[in-house]
């Protein structure tokens, strides 16, 4: 699950991470008595409006500007509260922004320039550890340092049964190029946001830019927090973070159903029990030529209803084409499949238009076949897995 930039700052503050400190509002005059209270605990004279979304780039993108003065405060909340955000992390038209974080200005001139680092953290699979990922390229692109200047970005792995041990936090410092007071409140800041990633069980913080400011304090800019689903039952607070505005609709109607449903771009739905043999369905028909419109597994019962559930939001995504049932009959027995795509094809009539293929598997595989093929509907059946894609194939020829 995403958070919000502010619901990620809120956050690591509670740990003690020194933060950009902002105020969240939906509409314009709020964000003007926003920066008032802003400018009253901070002493802030300027100030930034940052559209909250769940996307990167916002900067780039014209979600994120500099007001000088509360008029500008006024203008730049009304710019961006509705407007269609288009960042490279948003899709092609945009995401709506609900929200903007009225925050106090960090980059003001004194004794030295503000700089820039990149830092995040996050589960390295190859170690199984978590490490810290950093770099002296923050602010801009890490993709493009991470391609064009690779030994820019350090990383440092953490044992999970030691934690971040003191001599690492010095160490991140020391690389960042850090000295006096910046390398000490470096060293608090990577430890407190160590502590929050592993307490909030997260799998990902990825804080771009962490600024020095003119004045040596080190403080989290952005916050882009990824938290881990399966461990949000023992964090309810943050559970309730969950902005579902943000989120695919038809995947949150489906998760809700409780189906594990992926929205993808290709014209094939997929109906599928088993995640396993999702993923090397989707194969299937991607070597065959087709490309999958979505990763769908229906789970353990493929009865009638869960099989009407899946069609309907299979059918929601207007570019497919064909759908392709591919079920193995293990526990569940094939024809008692069959009998629920039939029942369920029954019940929607003409809300099914496109081409059906199914192929089931395992027990009772002929019986089912059989019930399909006498059903009278438009239904082809396969048994075998190629046959079944060649089919997909054909109708879509
Ligand atoms: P992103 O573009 O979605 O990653 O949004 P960020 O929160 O990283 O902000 C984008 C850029 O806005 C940063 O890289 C900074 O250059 C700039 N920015 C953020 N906060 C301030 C601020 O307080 N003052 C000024 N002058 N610029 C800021
Ligand atoms: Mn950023």
């Amino acid at each position: 699950m995403n958070l919000h930039e502010y619901q990620g700052k809120e956050l690591l503050s509670s740990f003690g991470v020194r933060i950009q400190r902002g105020i969240v509002s939906d509409d314009p005059q709020k964000a003007v008595a926003a920066a008032e209270q802003l400018a009253v605990e901070t002493g802030t004279g300027w100030w930034v409006v940052k559209a909250q979304i769940h996307a990167g780039g916002r900067g780039k993108g014209g979600g994120v500007k500099l007001a000088k003065s509360l008029e500008e405060v006024a203008d730049i909340s009304k710019g961006i509260i509705g407007m269609m955000l288009k960042t490279p992390q948003t899709p092609p038209q945009g995401k709506k922004v609900h929200q903007v974080l009225v925050a106090e200005d960090v980059y003001y001139p004194g004794e030295s320039e503000p700089e820039e680092f990149y830092m995040s953290v996050l589960l390295d699979r190859a170690s199984g550890k978590n490490m810290i990922m950093y770099s002296t390229e923050g602010g801009m692109d890490i993709e493009t340092v991470a391609e064009q200047t690779p030994h820019l970005i350090f990383t440092e792995t953490i044992d999970p049964l030691m934690g971040l041990q003191a001599f690492q936090a010095r160490k991140i410092a020391f690389n960042l190029g850090l000295q006096g007071p910046a390398l000490k409140d470096m060293v608090k800041f990577v430890s407190a946001l160590y502590t929050a990633f592993v307490k909030t069980d997260s799998s990902l913080f990825e804080i771009n830019p962490v600024l020095k400011t003119s004045d040596e304090k080190i403080l989290a800019v952005d916050a882009k927090v990824v938290l881990d689903d399966n461990a949000l039952y023992r964090h309810k607070d943050l559970a309730e973070c969950r902005d579902l505005r943000e989120e695919n609709p038809t995947e949150v109607a489906a998760n809700a159903a409780g189906l594990n449903y992926v929205d993808l771009d290709g014209n094939v739905g997929c109906m599928v029990n088993g995640a396993g043999l999702a993923m090397s369905t989707m194969d299937l028909i991607k070597q065959s030529g087709g490309e999958p419109a979505n990763f769908l597994d229906v789970g353990g019962t493929a009865d009638a209803k869960r099989v009407e559930t899946a069609f309907r939001i299979i059918l929601k995504d207007e570019n497919v084409q064909a759908i392709l049932v591919n079920i193995f009959g293990g526990i569940v027995r094939c024809d008692r499949v069959a009998q629920g795509v039939i029942d369920a094809y029954k019940n929607m009539g003409d809300a099914i238009n496109v081409p059906i293929i199914v192929r089931l598997q395992g027990t009772n595989a002929l019986e089912a076949k059989e019930l399909i093929d006498s059903s009278g509907l438009d239904v082809i059946s396969a048994t075998e897995f190629q046959e079944a894609a060649d089919k997909v194939q054909a109708v879509l020829a």
